[in-house]
């Protein structure tokens, strides 16, 4: 949640025009047209070569994440809304896909579909399931070896939050001329109130107060002064490491104090050292959607991790460098300056690189003319970064979805069967628009797949340690416009990735290299072969090849 959120006269008429199509589980965009590989049309390389990559496990909490939007992902009992038993339903999928954490979006009961303004932070929302189906959902993860991240939204609460309510109350009824007092009405200190309407505050019903409310008027920013709120705050960690969470997702970080940096970075601080005092293993991960700089300030409050926002959506690094508008070498220049500048403000940093989420426009829709190989390949220039990198689910199959936040929110696109139990009927308000690649269902059957390289990339990701922990070392001899190559290192493994984001063979002289050195796993977008002969590296076109000491 980064802007503000105003529901328009427009939006809603929108929504009361829009055919019944909307609810159904096809989607997507006008221009988009169905793009089919042909299955078994050729054997990848990639497909033989990497079969006996094995994942090497590790106690940390550099993995490879699914950001799962709870509400569209897949329903259990019939009312077309996902849920935390169809989460659950689906963990062998997303553990065969390689990935070995989720972060649920908000699941606490809201009047929203997205519920972003919580109402009660220690409940469920009755659509998404109850207290046990959580506690199942914690279990069947743990026992798959995935860890489970909540989304914990700290800057504000909904209007039916039962401390907004008593504040308001409390307001509406105080006799002109006296002062709140927060001994009274302990909540009234919880919340930003003022006698005026200043910038960002709207007014609390027809009664002389305003109320700070930068996102939407039904979700008050809290005063994260208050001693009393921290408290609860801490209470809300506690209860839910309680019950078995291995983090949280902290939403809308750069807004806790609006235009204060450094306020910021002073509670991310204080909530960094509270949850982890509580359970030292806790993982934070904040939504900070800003610049390098800033988030390298915020990464002195010494949380584990923040959303690497400026290589994601459509105008960071990755977009940028699949179009063309950068060169090949300046992705490898902006990882290893990203790391530099992290890495100073936090040693133990762990970089959270993610392509899309649910306020970007999916993916799929960047690169209007590719039938595949341009979006693969920029998948895995954030697969292939370090730390711990998250997908959009529906982003393997390169789901469709852009314009108003609905849209980016579609249901989960798991069949073309207009009676697959699973899917969601999705946001009401969602328009209608069709989806450019195929089903799940389809593609899992096509060895060209969008999701068959997603599943070969995320295993290659995890078989070598070092890409996700080492630091990247761009090797210079080789990088260049056409070629992304560097290296990382790690518990004495060194791993040499060289990607081919261009259109065109490329041939590399590996004699810069340290020692000889071998093919250990390969990523292609056709059936050209890539090679390794006499020194030599031989990439066709969107091709990556990883390479270890011999
Ligand atoms: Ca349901």
């Amino acid at each position: 949640m980064r802007r503000p959120v105003f529901k328009t006269v427009a939006a809603v008429l929108a929504a009361l025009l829009c055919l019944a199509g909307c609810q159904s589980g096809k989607t997507a965009d006008p221009s988009g047209s169905a793009v089919s590989s042909v299955p078994g049309e050729s054997s990848l390389q990639m497909t033989s070569f990497n079969k006996n990559l094995t994942p090497v496990l590790r106690d940390d909490a550099c993995r490879t994440s699914y950001e799962i939007f709870v509400y569209s992902f897949c329903d259990s009992d019939g009312d077309g809304i996902g849920d935390l038993n169809g989460v659950r339903s689906k963990l062998d999928y997303i553990a065969d896909m390689g990935f070995d954490q989720i972060w649920l979006t908000p699941i606490h009961p809201s009047s929203t579909y997205h519920k972003y303004d919580v109402d009660d932070y220690y409940g469920i929302d009755k659509a998404f399931g109850t207290q046990e189906d959580f506690d199942s959902l914690i279990k069947a993860c743990h026992e798959k070896g995935i860890r489970v991240l909540l989304d914990l939204v700290l800057n504000h609460t909904s209007v039916n939050h039962a401390w907004f309510k008593a504040a308001a109350d409390y307001l509406k009824k105080l006799p002109s001329g006296v002062e709140p007092d927060s001994l009274q009405c302990p909540s009234y200190d919880y919340y930003c109130f003022a006698r005026e309407a200043k910038d960002g505050y709207v007014r609390l019903g027809s009664s002389d107060w305003y109320y700070e409310a930068r996102f939407w008027s039904g979700m008050p920013d809290l005063n994260l002064d208050n001693a009393a709120l921290k408290e609860e705050i801490r209470r809300i960690a506690a209860f839910w490491l309680g019950k078995g969470v291995d983090g949280f997702r902290l939403d809308a970080v750069t807004s806790y104090y609006t235009g204060n940096p450094a306020a910021n970075t002073a509670f991310l601080k204080w909530l960094n050292e509270t949850v982890k005092a509580l359970s030292k293993d806790c993982y934070l991960v904040g939504e900070a959607w800003t610049d390098r700089a800033s988030i390298a300030e915020l990464y002195k409050s010494g949380i584990d991790s923040l959303f690497n926002f400026p290589f994601a959506g459509p105008d960071g690094v990755i977009r940028s460098v699949m179009s063309g508008v950068f060169a090949a070498s300046d992705y490898v220049d902006a990882m290893c300056n990203s790391e530099k500048a992290f890495r100073a403000a936090n040693p133990g940093y762990i970089d959270a690189p993610f392509y899309t989420n649910h306020d970007i426009a999916r993916s799929a829709g960047y690169f209007a003319a590719d039938d595949g190989p341009v979006t693969k390949m920029a998948y895995a220039l954030s697969l292939f970064m370090s730390g711990n990198t998250f997908v959009y689910y529906g982003e393997e199959i390169g789901m469709k979805g852009s314009g108003r936040d609905e849209n980016k929110r579609a249901p989960m696109y798991w069949s073309d069967d207009k009676n697959d139990p699973d899917l969601c009927k999705g946001p009401a308000e969602m328009e209608q628009f069709e989806m450019k690649f195929p089903s799940l269902a389809e593609q899992m059957k096509d060895e060209a797949s969008l999701w068959t390289w997603f599943r070969e990339a995320v295993r290659v990701r995890r078989a070598f340690p070092a890409i996700a922990r080492g630091t990247t070392v761009k090797l210079a001899g080789i990088c260049d416009a056409k070629v992304a190559a560097f290296s990382r290192s790690e518990g004495g493994q060194t791993v040499y990735i060289l990607m081919n984001l261009k259109n065109q063979t490329a041939e590399k002289d590996l004699s810069s290299l340290p020692g000889s050195v071998k093919l250990s796993a390969v990523l292609n977008t056709n059936g050209e072969e890539i090679k390794l002969e006499a020194g030599k590296l031989v990439l066709p076109a969107y091709s990556i090849a990883v390479l270890t000491g011999d």
